[in-house]
């Protein structure tokens, strides 16, 4: 996907590498699982960093113009939140 319009009309381009609107929601345990590889005997690749955040992530696309969340729950299905 390299454009997303968002409901106010602002496009967000996603072709130019990592932009400011690409985030990544991923589970507190997940993370608190990664550190606890740093810190033990078995090192973690950056590969299985990246394979272990995969798994468990959500793509989130924030606007800059209205601050909607666009969260990529399944592949190119979004449910929307906005701000109250
Ligand atoms: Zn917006």
């Amino acid at each position: 996907m390299s454009k997303y319009t968002c409901a106010c009309g602002y496009v967000m381009n996603l072709s130019q590498g990592w932009s400011g609107y690409e985030l990544t929601l991923i589970p507190e345990s997940t993370i608190e699982g990664l550190g606890d590889r740093l810190d033990s005997e078995d090192k973690l690749s950056s590969d299985q960093l990246y394979e272990t955040l995969d798994e468990k992530a959500i793509t989130v696309y924030r606007c800059p113009k209205c601050r909607r969340l666009h969260l990529e729950e399944e592949p190119n299905k979004f449910t929307t939140y906005i701000v109250e």
